[in-house]
């Protein structure tokens, strides 16, 4: 039996959280229209008779870093890959072109002395494609596959390639003492992630990237029945105005959906107490 960990890499949008969620066969991490929804390194299981893979996903350690809160991210985050990964995937997406960011994240990828395999994903898409901007890098990785995340396009050879290079290994996790999805960030990091995928769904353009949602209390009133008490920070009053909509009528879908998607990964009824704050300052706050 083999086990390891593998971290996908690559810049905003290019499909790593698609890519996760489809492996794994739930939703584990966020998957949105907007860049960067994604600000916790995700943990998600796969396992199968070949054996176990634990899944990173690495959201926001490459982009420009100019806030805070990227910064303490891009640290944080990078010491965790060096010290605990086993193998990378190196994701792109011939659909744009190539440009600085992309640079640099081939040149952290160059310093990396673990097995990389290259996936060029949406392979769906046919038009645009700016394919010849990578396929030179076909020479620089050993291993290369043409995948689609969104309609699950050769993901099983990739994930049988990624299996030959993992150590021999017992398993990393007890999987019967895990309700899935198997996540090792706490319960209140994945229940924050959800809203706040359903809040950029919701909102598109109109509500900026600051805004996040912190998880007060999870009780489980009794076998059935998971209070949840959740609230939603941004940092301008006109952004809470947005959110909570016309009636409270957006708060109120964005709450419905976030609920039954809860609901779908616990298996549980979920009630969630879900509220709008305006916190100039959360952004430092956070540790
Ligand atoms: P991440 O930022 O790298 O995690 O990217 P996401 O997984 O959030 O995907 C960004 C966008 O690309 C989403 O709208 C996805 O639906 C879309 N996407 C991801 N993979 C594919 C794919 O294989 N084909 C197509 N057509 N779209 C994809
Ligand atoms: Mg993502």
């Amino acid at each position: 039996m083999k086990a390891g960990t593998v971290a996908l890499i690559g810049r905003p949008n290019v499909g790593k959280s698609t890519l996760i969620n489809n492996i794994i066969g739930q939703k584990v991490a966020i998957t949105s229209p907007k860049a960067q929804t994604t600000r916790f390194p995700i943990n998600a299981l796969y396992e199968e008779e070949q054996g176990q893979i634990i899944f990173i996903d690495t959201p926001g350690i490459f982009n420009k870093a100019e806030d805070a809160l990227s910064k303490k991210i891009n640290k944080k985050t990078l010491a965790m890959l060096n010290a605990e990964v086993d193998i990378f995937l190196y994701i792109v997406d011939h659909t744009r072109k190539r440009d600085f960011e992309e640079a640099k994240i081939l040149g952290i990828m160059r310093k990396i002395d673990k097995p990389k395999i290259l996936v060029v994903n949406k392979i769906d898409i046919k038009d645009p494609t700016f394919l010849p901007q990578y396929e030179f890098l076909k020479d620089e990785f050993k291993d290369f596959f043409y995948v689609s995340a969104l309609t699950n396009k050769h993901i099983k050879p990739l994930i049988d390639k990624i299996f030959e290079y993992l150590p021999e290994k017992d398993k990393i996790i007890n999987s019967e003492n895990h309700v899935y999805p198997a996540l090792n960030i706490d319960s209140k990091t994945f229940i924050s992630e959800i809203i706040r995928e359903k809040i950029f769904l919701k909102t598109r353009k109109e509500v900026p990237y600051t805004t996040t949602v912190i998880v007060d209390e999870i009780t489980e009133r009794n076998k059935q029945l998971t209070y949840i008490k959740a609230r939603v920070l941004t940092v301008d009053d006109k952004y809470k105005k947005i959110l909570i909509g016309e009636n409270g009528r957006r708060i109120k879908e964005i709450g419905s959906m976030a609920r039954r998607e809860l609901e779908l990964a616990t298996s549980k009824k979920i009630y969630l107490d879900l509220h709008v704050e305006t916190d100039k300052h959360w952004v430092q706050t956070l540790s």
